[in-house]
């Protein structure tokens, strides 16, 4: 592979191509023209805080884009340094429904029993063909290769074959944002093979944590007879490097918004309109990987076990709606929504006859996102946090979190199977989610903490995500495929 620098980091002429399914922002018609506004998301939270700046962001706009349309979208991605894959609707349905969230995100997330839809594997193969067609397009010979998450697992290794013939020497990145499972979970799937072939056409593939690549290197082995060691693995007379890589947030976008006007004042203001009062955030996307009902039932628990707290708390619990057209996530709202009617009925009113007032709930359940403003808000008036994933990738929440207690030095409480506490458990209580006597335990140890031993946790989880950011992943991980390429 050829790169004209030859230091151990790349110049900011150097150019990153990153493909992910969805490009970071949602394209409409307004008034008969297209126009762009970001959109939100966990990748895209990392991924904001990139240091390299000349680099192209490939990926499908959310749309089907007619081709008369298609010179004016170029026009107005270009600008965000952005360009879209064309996929029809259909198509973009069958590959990131059918296929990436119903069959491969349970089964990334340790769970079995998901059901093999033929139809949706070959959309999945065509987008992954797709996508590998229009990056060989746009890409130079030189340019780093970017690519993430679930959505494109065959990518790495169609895109490879096709650099080739085109006489291209691009290094190749991938990460995973999920879990990897153990074997069992993932040789159920009966394509695992040609999956795990399509990634190991990589440079590079990053993974949350340690387990999780181990994980992936024992399913290499076992699944398709490659030789692996501690950190690479060979197939078809090809290399791969893995790692793990934290990724972070940027904590400086946090500290600047806790110091700004029109926040401070909606601190002020929801600081008295829940005076004597103890919150609990919770911030989840609708996901039944997220643990949202044990955490509800958790909380259940608690205000059973500690009756003198029902008036003196609330859980704060926003749910981002994600997902909806798949049916899983319908019937989990439902349930979600069910249990939460069951807490507040039970609760308000139990100890009071002011059923009526803004105070009388220990639980407060929004199903809609809320803006930055207003979550930064709503985090730094929170004394915990709660976390309860069954199985998360990373958890980015519980990094944001943490970034705007510098004065309540509020307690994080944090499911031990995110990939977040493999890295924060040093200063966080951990919790099972399927055991709700210990998130009420858990619970019940954080709103009793003694300030110094807060302070403690807290400076040990701050010193964590200040010096693991987002800018760090992003330069960590280009800066090793940068310097693969320069080997090669
Ligand atoms: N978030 C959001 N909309 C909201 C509230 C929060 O997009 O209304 C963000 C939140 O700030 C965080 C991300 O959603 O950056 C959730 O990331 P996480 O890693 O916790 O979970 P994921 O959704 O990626 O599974």
């Amino acid at each position: 592979m050829r790169n004209t620098m030859t230091d151990d980091k790349p110049s900011s002429k150097q150019r990153v191509i990153i493909a992910s399914n969805r490009l970071p922002l949602s394209i409409d018609k307004y008034d008969g023209n297209y126009r762009v506004t970001p959109s939100s998301g966990g990748l895209v939270t990392a991924l904001r805080g990139l240091s390299v700046a000349n680099y192209l962001w490939l990926g499908w706009p959310g749309i089907e884009i007619g081709e008369t349309e298609r010179e004016e979208v170029y026009a107005v991605l270009a600008k965000e340094n952005a360009a879209a894959v064309y996929l029809s609707d259909e198509m973009a349905q069958n590959h990131y429904n059918g296929f990436s969230n119903e069959i491969l995100w349970p089964i990334l997330h340790y769970q079995s029993g998901a059901h093999m839809n033929f139809e949706a594997w070959t959309a999945y193969q065509q987008v992954n063909e797709v996508f590998a067609d229009r990056i060989s397009e746009e890409a130079k010979d030189g340019d780093l290769i970017w690519i993430h998450d679930y959505h494109l697992l065959l990518l790495p290794s169609m895109l490879r074959e096709r650099l080739k013939s085109q006489n291209k020497c691009c290094p190749i990145g991938f990460f995973l944002h999920t879990p990897f499972p153990v074997d069992d979970f993932w040789r159920g799937l009966p394509v695992q093979g040609d999956l795990l072939r399509g990634v190991l056409g990589s440079d590079i593939i990053g993974f949350h944590t340690d387990e999780y690549m181990k994980n992936f290197i024992g399913a290499c082995k076992t699944l398709i007879g490659a030789d692996v060691m501690e950190h690479s693995v060979q197939y078809d007379n090809h290399t791969v490097r893995l790692d793990k890589y934290f990724v972070g947030i940027d904590p400086q976008k946090f500290s600047d918004a806790l110091n700004d006007q029109a926040i401070i004042s909606r601190t002020q203001e929801l600081e008295s309109l829940y005076k004597g009062k103890t919150i609990i955030i919770g911030v989840d996307r609708l996901d039944y990987t997220k643990g949202l009902p044990e955490k509800f039932l958790g909380f259940q628990v608690f205000l059973d076990e500690h009756p003198e707290w029902a008036e003196k708390i609330v859980l704060v619990q926003i749910v981002i709606p994600s997902r909806e057209d798949v049916a899983r996530y319908k019937d989990l709202k439902d349930e979600i929504s069910k249990l939460a009617g069951q807490i507040i009925g039970k609760y308000v009113g139990m100890y009071t006859d002011r059923l009526a007032t803004p105070h009388s709930t220990p639980l407060l359940y929004i199903h809609r996102s809320v803006s930055f403003e207003e979550l930064i808000a709503l985090y730094s008036i929170s004394d915990v946090c709660l976390i309860s994933s069954h199985r998360d990738g990373l958890n980015l929440v519980a990094s944001e979190y943490v970034s705007c207690q510098e004065k309540r030095h509020g307690v994080l409480v944090l499911s031990e199977f995110t990939g977040a506490a493999t890295f924060m458990k040093g200063g966080s209580l951990l919790i099972n989610p399927s055991d709700t006597r210990t998130i009420s335990h858990m619970l019940y140890k954080a709103l009793t903490m003694e300030n110094e031993e807060r302070k403690a946790n807290y400076e040990e989880l701050r010193d964590f995500v200040n010096t693991h950011t987002s800018v760090k992943w992003t330069e960590t991980f280009l800066n090793e495929l940068y310097q693969l390429g320069n080997s090669n």
